[in-house]
């Protein structure tokens, strides 16, 4: 499946912000952010240029397909379910997005990442509802349990990323039972809820042009 490869830090130093793409390392002091929070390249440096409404819509866009680690197809094809649906487009893209499997196990503390998420989904580590799910994008629905498979149970990272867990907090949407690798979606997500810095009004206006 294709994927997006470009270096982590360095979208995040693209984008003004940390992105958490890469797990421990993002809460640590070897953060490329925190040590150079300036753009990457060699004019990464240059005075602070005032962007377009064109430019500042298409950051917002590049910024939250790097958060969920998707390329512009995919995107796409979720902005125009999102715009299908009844309700707010931009909220509803958003929360379609939080919906993912990939998502779901990382927001849980199973994964330090989304993209190490993305991977135990597909090396079929993750149970929905007590069935083996290998599709990342799958859309959990209210209601449902996400468990770890019972023989991944003893694997010392993902022990260790629920440990580290409280350090980034579980949604409230989610209910995590650390010591059955449970976690619970209490209710789907709503807008009020995520906290993440993303204005997605601007991906909504530059996709209607
Ligand atoms: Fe971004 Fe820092 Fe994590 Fe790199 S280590 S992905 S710069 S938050």
């Amino acid at each position: 499946m294709a994927r997006n490869i470009g270096a982590a830090c360095r979208r995040c130093r693209r984008e003004g912000l940390k992105l958490y793409l890469k797990g421990d390392r993002c809460y640590s002091d070897k953060c490329s952010y925190e040590r150079r929070a300036f753009g990457p390249g060699q004019h990464g440096q240059a005075r602070f240029k005032k962007l377009s409404n064109y430019a500042i819509q298409l950051r917002e866009k590049q910024k939250v397909k790097s958060m969920y680690g998707m390329l512009e197809s995919q995107f796409r094809l979720y902005f125009q379910k999102a715009d299908l649906q009844k309700g707010v487009t931009g909220e509803n893209l958003i929360i379609l997005l939080e919906r993912r499997l990939d998502n779901v196990v990382f927001r849980s503390g199973f994964a330090a990442s989304r993209s190490q998420a993305r991977q135990q989904v597909r090396h079929k580590h993750i149970l929905v509802n007590g069935k083996k799910v290998d599709i990342p994008s799958y859309l959990i629905s209210d209601g449902d349990i996400v468990t770890l498979k019972e023989k991944s149970r003893a694997n010392t990272a993902i022990n260790e990323n629920l440990e580290a867990v409280a350090r980034r907090g579980v949604p409230t949407w989610l209910e995590l039972d650390k010591d059955n690798y449970k976690a619970t979606v209490k209710a789907l997500p709503n807008r009020e809820e995520m906290t993440m810095p993303i204005q997605e009004q601007l991906i909504v206006e530059l996709y209607s042009k």
